[in-house]
């Protein structure tokens, strides 16, 4: 290999070694540093390691974990950009980790998952052997149009990648038309029933991609996905070959829900609340099958990829370690306030109380959550935050704390400043949509591969 590419993969490893050195996470720099030096550097990185890219709107990073999990599970070790630095810089950075100086890989598969935009770029260079697209929709504050500009963008991946599996959800009707784009095999994951949030009211996609008529649906699990066909042609949802069939039980913290996965029968836990993993996990069966796993072995891994998702993770931002504990009930929460009263060391705790419909939007279980247990001594400080930051701070004030020591802090932005500035430990007790958007932007902040597993 050329002088380019050593040069690109010294700095590469050489940078990310400094970042280290002082304590400043990096996934970003080394990788944008080697891919200016040498542009095929991720062609000679990636060559030889089997891929996988999950790539959409929502649920990457979930199915991501899930697929690496799998893969775990079927005692395949693979590298994975788990820090979610999801542009070709941080793609560039994994890929560089796992090579000795002389270029010599040490893992040979890869679960990678990809900003949708990114996508059309990394699959120059990467050549996966399957693709995931999760789902497509319009981001909130995302102008009109976007939505088909990130479609064109997956296509464009899609065509750069020609042996590539392909696993589509059949119930988007935006994300099954790339099928048309794809030169090899084919598979489909869905849902055969509404979802538990199925309103339907906003759709992304009013009109049919081919004919421009009007869909219609059996039936709805988010805005645009569910059972639709068009009225005016033939086009239609595709039958899945990875489906949920049956919802048997909807918990805090777990869903159980029955699948069908290529002809075989499943019933599979799901570690996560919420119907939208549902889908994430039937991505991860379709795309851990196309990898050649069988789907025993990957409703085996779904179940134990526990890890993470703000349960006791840990974040290191300089010296200041956060961890962040998922609440939604009085008996997980008085565990977690339990947990906290043994901490000898000084630290801050931090509740962040959302009422969005995945948290519950009935947060009167506060009051039935113990939280006098936790000590009030003079001086000591609450940081309260999120959409209820007010009901949590007067819940505070009921089990003892002084109205002065709850510091209510309004945006996220001004949490991570205060986290960052505040001299000691820090543990988060956030809600489910709360922590989902705090797990993101502190993975941001301190560089992540920290997590604690
Ligand atoms: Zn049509």
């Amino acid at each position: 290999m050329g002088i380019r590419f050593y040069a690109a993969l010294w700095v590469c490893k050489a940078v990310r070694l400094a970042l280290r050195v002082l304590k400043r996470g990096g996934t970003t720099l080394p990788g944008k540093l080697a891919f200016k030096l040498c542009p095929d550097i991720l062609a000679r990185l990636s060559s030889g390691v089997d891929t996988l890219i999950i790539t959409g709107t929502n649920g990457k990073t979930t199915t991501s974990r899930m697929a690496e999990q799998i893969m775990l599970s079927a005692r395949v070790p693979c590298i994975a950009n788990r820090s979610g630095a999801n542009l070709m810089s941080g793609v560039v950075t994994e890929f560089a980790d796992n090579v000795n100086l002389f270029g010599k890989k040490r893992l040979h598969h890869a679960v990678i998952e990809c900003d949708e935009a990114a996508f059309a770029v990394v699959t120059k260079y990467l050549k996966p052997r399957a693709i995931a697209v999760t789902n497509i929709f319009r981001d909130q504050l995302d102008r009109y149009g976007e939505v088909t500009h990130t479609l064109e963008c997956i296509r464009t991946g899609i065509k750069n990648s020609a042996g590539a599996a392909l696993c589509l959800n059949a119930d988007c009707p935006l994300t099954a038309s790339l099928a048309q784009s794809a030169a090899g095999e084919v598979t489909y994951f869905g849902m055969n029933v509404p979802s538990d949030n199925a309103s339907g009211a906003l759709s992304d996609v009013p009109r049919c991609l081919r004919c421009g008529g009007s869909y219609e649906y059996d039936f709805r699990t988010f805005a645009h996905l569910g059972g639709w066909r068009c009225t005016d042609c033939d086009s239609r949802r595709p039958e899945p070959d990875v489906a949920v069939s049956a919802v048997a039980s909807r918990g805090a913290d777990e869903t159980r829900a029955h699948f069908s996965a290529f002809g075989e029968a499943l019933e599979i836990t799901v570690p996560l609340p919420g119907d939208y993993n549902l889908y994430n996990a039937a991505t991860a069966l379709c795309v851990t099958h196309a990898m050649g796993i069988d789907s025993g072995t990957a409703a085996a891994g779904i179940e134990q990829a526990h890890c993470g998702f703000g349960r006791m993770e840990r974040f290191d931002l300089g010296d200041i370690s956060v961890r962040m504990i998922l609440v939604k009930n009085p008996a997980g929460c008085d565990r977690a306030l339990d947990y906290l009263t043994g901490i000898s060391e000084a630290h801050t705790c931090v509740f962040c109380l959302n009422d969005n419909i995945a948290d519950g939007t009935d947060i009167s279980w506060i009051w039935d959550a113990g939280f006098e247990r936790l000590s009030f001594s003079e001086g000591k400080r609450f940081a309260v935050s999120g959409t209820r930051a007010e009901d949590m701070a007067l819940r505070l004030k009921y089990a003892g704390a002084a109205e002065e020591d709850i510091l209510k802090i309004r945006s996220e932005a001004q949490l991570l400043d205060f986290i960052e500035r505040s001299g000691e430990n820090i543990y988060i007790l956030p809600t489910y949509t709360a922590m989902l958007s705090l797990r993101d932007k502190l993975g941001a902040r301190c560089g992540k591969e920290r997590f604690w597993r």
